[in-house]
């Protein structure tokens, strides 16, 4: 064995022995790469650039890879209303669950947060970026709907803080803990020492107050038995949780896409000026709904029209045709097949039922 290939492995074992997961390698490559092209240059050092190499990697290893930094930069859309836009993906052990919309809106009392990510890490980095912008502690929470990557970072509060709509809080405490341990199943370590903190406060519909500014609070089902949505009446700002998904396939695993429909109707009629899916870009029309409409109505169409044709759940996956608005979505693919797996066998029945 060379001098550099003894040198690459000892620094390969020691990253991957940090134990920090995907992140940490993919960074340790990317700094690990122009070190070996430099090594390819310098063969005949071996000793001396191995020792260098080895030392630049003590150096600079543990401070440039922080483990389990969601990186969280939220962007301005309106005026005290900040997000934290999430990747249009699945959850990995890359992105650690950070696929999810949250936010703060600002007020004189401090931030009112909207939804707290996929992880105490999440929670706690997106409360400590928020405090940190504003100054002040975070005044309230508000949880838009039961799915783990809106809630599971709520540890970062006290439960009193946290207000959510009562059947969202029910399945929270039902739910939350086989949620948390389903994430942790397909994200890792990002979830180490998460658990389902369940909102103490319940959320009226309605108008709200809290420092001075003005929100209106609606409670909506169809994405899920319970969700929320936040309007912010001085800037006009919606902020829709997951009724609401633009140019990422819509997830269904408790959808009543009728309600959910009509949940769109109540949404399209608001006079917003901005936006905030919960997942996918921001946007200032309602191109969102638009598209999150079009998407629902078509699934539901051609599931049942497949189940009038007799076909099983199988076929159904394979012979629906897909309009190229909507496979060329992100994550188009999986979240269809989970939809068929959802929504089919109940549109089965109830095709049966009506032929009786
Ligand atoms: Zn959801």
């Amino acid at each position: 064995m060379t001098h550099r290939s003894l040198c690459s492995l000892s620094l390969r074992q020691r990253g991957e022995g940090w134990g920090e997961g995907p992140l940490v390698r993919g960074r340790l490559s990317r700094f690990w790469r122009p070190l070996t092209l430099a090594l390819s240059r310098h063969a005949g050092r071996g000793d001396l650039l191995c020792a260098v190499v080895a030392l630049s990697g003590l150096l600079t290893f543990p401070a440039s890879a922080a483990p389990f930094d969601y990186g969280l930069h939220a962007q301005k859309i309106a005026d005290g209303v900040h997000v934290f836009e999430g990747r249009t993906e699945h959850f990995t052990r890359d992105n650690g669950g950070d696929i999810v919309n949250t936010g703060y809106i600002e007020t004189a009392a401090g931030a009112l947060v909207i939804d707290t990510g996929p992880s105490r890490r999440y929670g706690e980095q997106m409360r400590a970026a928020i405090e940190s912008a504003t100054g002040k502690p975070v005044a309230q929470v508000l949880i838009t709907h039961a799915h783990p990557d809106h809630f599971l970072g709520n540890q970062a509060y006290a439960a009193d803080a946290i207000t959510a709509l009562p059947v969202t809080r029910q399945t929270i405490q039902a739910l939350g803990e086989d949620l948390a341990a389903n994430l942790y199943r397909m994200v890792g370590g990002w979830m180490e020492g998460t658990e389902a903190r369940v909102p103490a406060r319940d959320a009226q519909p309605g108008a709200l107050v809290i420092g001075g500014r003005s929100l209106k609070l609606l409670a909506l089902r169809g994405h899920t038995d319970a969700d929320l949505a936040v309007y912010d009446e001085k800037t006009r700002t919606l902020f829709a949780g997951d009724l609401v998904f633009f140019q990422r396939a819509p997830t269904t695993p408790n959808a009543d896409l009728g309600a959910w429909l009509e949940a769109l109707d109540q949404l399209d009629r608001l006079d917003f000026a901005v936006l905030v899916p919960g997942h996918g870009p921001v946007v200032k029309d309602h191109a969102a709904i638009v598209q999150t409409r079009a998407y629902l109505k078509w699934l539901r169409a051609s599931l049942q029209d497949a189940t009038r044709r007799g076909l099983d759940l199988n076929e159904a996956m394979a012979q629906v045709k897909v309009p190229p608005e909507f496979a060329k979505l992100a994550v188009f693919r999986d979240e269809f097949q989970r939809s068929v797996v959802h929504l089919y066998p109940a549109m089965e029945l109830e095709t049966l039922r009506r032929a009786k």
